[in-house]
Order: structure tokens, then sequence, then C-alpha cells
């Protein structure tokens, strides 16, 4: 057996469109990312979508875009990927990281409030692994404090919270296209919101802070000059990626069902463990499911490495829970030693099983079967 933590879903569709893009003689941003723009914005239920290179510049455009800056504090969990950090120091302003709800493994609302100061200018919200954050008391305490909120949704793309699609709750939203996550194209992010000033000003910002696209001077045959009115960026997609995101689009609604039908057998099958914890989700969310975390409760024979060496050892990739940021070198060295022992405490206790369209039922019971037999002898 030979299982990968994760596996893009593709086939000849994708490489003909890309295909198709390539003759067609137009490749950098161009229509096909206006298509894709508009396909991820309806189906999440927002005005706008701003395709980005990557879900990271995604959200530095957006946290400028909130007037965040220099100096500032942006509260967010520790428990995420760098990336949701490093964007936040893009624009110059520094991460506050506080604990994480114990069962969802999202922003503690309460934890929030206790950290905002005098400097707090925002809260990342992150859909942490495809799991939306609590935003109703997350939103409260924003608009007590005057906090602007930007949306880390880089795995969310199909989750819900209280009916809504995650892009369509109210405050601009970051998705990423990287092969890690729910759908793919390559590499690519987007912004969706509702905002028309917000969204004008991210497409200028995303494309060297020009006043007018690339696409609009070509249509317009030099007839059209633009004007720079601020530093911008090149974080634009190109078509061809877009044209890759056209087609995952198609095949979303089939790519989530996979999803939950692996969760819904995991869920089963390990509710027999008594040694670990599927994934907690509330009444009020739908989980994208772009990965299945759980939890070890007790260690039986075995602990959490040498179960994942364990696995290794049958050919199947699993992976530690997330790595604490407060933890890395760079903030340790930024912030001195700091604890957040809830965070650590699911850091050190989880494990990501692998989830992916096309794991077979062959394939899903080994997993399940070879995780029963190392927790009950050891390996
Ligand atoms: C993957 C991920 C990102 C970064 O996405 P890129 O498209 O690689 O920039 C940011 N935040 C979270 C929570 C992620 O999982």
């Amino acid at each position: 057996m030979d299982i990968p933590l994760a596996k893009p879903y593709t086939d000849d569709r994708e490489i003909e469109a890309v295909s198709a893009v390539i003759s067609s003689g137009w490749i950098s941003q161009g229509p096909k990312v206006m298509e894709f723009e508009a396909e991820v914005a309806e189906y999440v239920g927002a005005r706008f979508g701003i395709a980005t290179s990557s879900c990271t510049s995604a959200l530095h455009i957006s946290l400028h875009l909130q007037g965040v800056g220099q100096g500032h504090e942006v509260i967010c969990p520790s428990y995420t990927c760098m990336a949701t950090a490093n964007a936040i120091r893009h624009v110059g302003a520094f991460p506050t990281f506080v604990e994480i709800d114990p069962l969802t493994f999202n922003l503690d609302p309460d934890a929030v409030g206790r950290a905002i100061s005098s400097k707090t200018r925002a809260i990342m919200a992150v859909h942490q692994i495809g799991l939306a954050a609590h935003m109703d008391p997350i939103r409260k305490i924003a608009q007590e404090h005057g906090l602007a909120i930007v949306e880390d949704g880089a795995t969310a793309l199909g989750g819900q919270y209280k009916g809504s699609r995650i892009g369509a709750l109210g405050a601009p939203t970051c998705f990423s296209f990287h092969p890690r996550k729910v759908i793919t194209c390559g590499e690519g992010g987007m912004i969706t919101t509702d905002d028309d000033a917000f969204a004008e000003e991210a497409r200028i910002l995303r494309s060297h802070g020009a006043s007018v696209s690339d696409l609009v001077r070509h249509e317009a045959l030099g007839t059209v000059v633009a004007s720079y009115p601020e530093v911008g960026y090149n974080y634009r997609m190109t078509d061809m990626q877009a044209a890759m995101g056209v087609e995952q689009m198609k095949k979303l609604p089939w790519i989530l069902q996979r999803r939950h039908e692996i969760a819904q057998f995991y869920d089963q099958k390990l509710a027999e463990l008594e040694e670990v914890e599927p994934p907690f989700v509330p009444e009020h969310s739908v989980h994208s499911y772009q990965s299945y975390l759980i939890r070890l409760v007790a260690n039986g024979k075995i602990d959490r490495d040498e179960l994942l060496r364990g696995m290794a050892a049958r050919g199947i990739s699993c992976r530690h829970g997330i790595a604490p940021l407060h933890l890395e070198p760079y903030y340790r060295a930024l912030y001195g030693e700091t604890h957040l022992p809830v965070t650590e405490e699911v850091s050190r206790t989880t494990i990501f099983l692998p989830i992916y369209p096309t794991l077979t039922e062959a394939e899903l019971h080994y997993i399940v079967d070879s995780l029963k037999d190392l927790l009950a002898h050891g390996d």
C-alpha cells in the first residue's frame, strides 16, 4: 500500500483547459481569471471575487485594505499555518497569538477579548482545516472595540456557518488553491467580498497599483493609459491557473461529497476506539473536510509519534497536528518564551489521517485496521 496524506483530483479536463489557454495566446491574468472569480463568488454567495497568486498574497492585500499597518497588532490563533502570521508581518503588524477552543481547535472568543490592546487593529479569523471559526462572538467583539476582521478561509471552500457559506460571512475572506486545499490550480488565491470599493482597491493592488488592468488596455488597442496612484504588488493569477480553477469548480460538489463520505466512514469506525476522538463539528457548521484531524485521548500501547511511524511503515502517510507558531524560532526570538497550554496540548496529541476524493473502500478499511492494530498492540 502507498497512501498519501492528500491528492489533488484532476483529469483530462484540466489538461485540455490549460492547453486551450496556451493556444489562445493570452496566458497571463485575463478572461479566464474573470470567469474563475465569478464562479467562486457566486458559489460562496459573495458579490465579488478577486483572484491572487496565493492565499498569502490575498491576506496581505486584505489586511492592508482593512487599515492594518506598521506597529499594529492582529489577533490570530497560534494553531495555524505560518502564512497567516507571515501576512500580518508583511504589512508591518504583529500577530497576537491567542488560545483555541479545545473542541473545535478554532479561535477561543474569550481569549480574543482578553488579548485586545491599544495597538490591536484587527482579528484574523482562521477557519482551520475547513471548520468555521465561531464568528458571532468574534464579530461582536470586533464591533465593540472597532476592530476589522479578515477571514483566513484557505482550507474552507465549501464550509458553512449558520447556513451561509464561508466567504459570505461579512468580512473579506481569503481562499487558497494550493494542491493541499479543497480544490487546486497549482498555486493561487481568492478574496471574496460584497464591498465594491474594497474589490476595486484589491484589483489595483494585486497588479502593480495600476488603475487599469492589462486586459482592458489590450482590448482598447493601446488607447487607454494606466495611472499608478499607489505602490502595488504583482499578486496576479495566470489564465492557465484560472482555467484549471474553472474545471475544479465543476468538480467541487463531488469533491466535497466524497470528503464527507470519507469523514463519515472514519467517524463511525473511530467511534469504536476509546483511544481516539474524531473531529468535533458544531451543529451550526458544515465542515469542508480539507483535512481530517483526530486526537489521541489516551496512549494505549503506543504514543503519537510511534503511531505516525507505525502508519508510515504500513505505507500510510499521516501527519502530526499543526505546529504552534509561538514556538517557532522567529517568534521565540521576537516574543521570548510564551505558552498557550491548550494549543500545545492539541498540537502534541493530534494526527491527520489521509483524506482525498479517490481514496478507495479497501484503502479506507486498511487505514482504520492499521490504526486499530497499532493502538491495540503497538508496532
Ligand atoms: C495553506 C494555508 C495558507 C496559505 O495558503 P497559500 O495559498 O499557500 O498562500 C494560509 N492559511 C491557512 C490556514 C492555510 O491552511
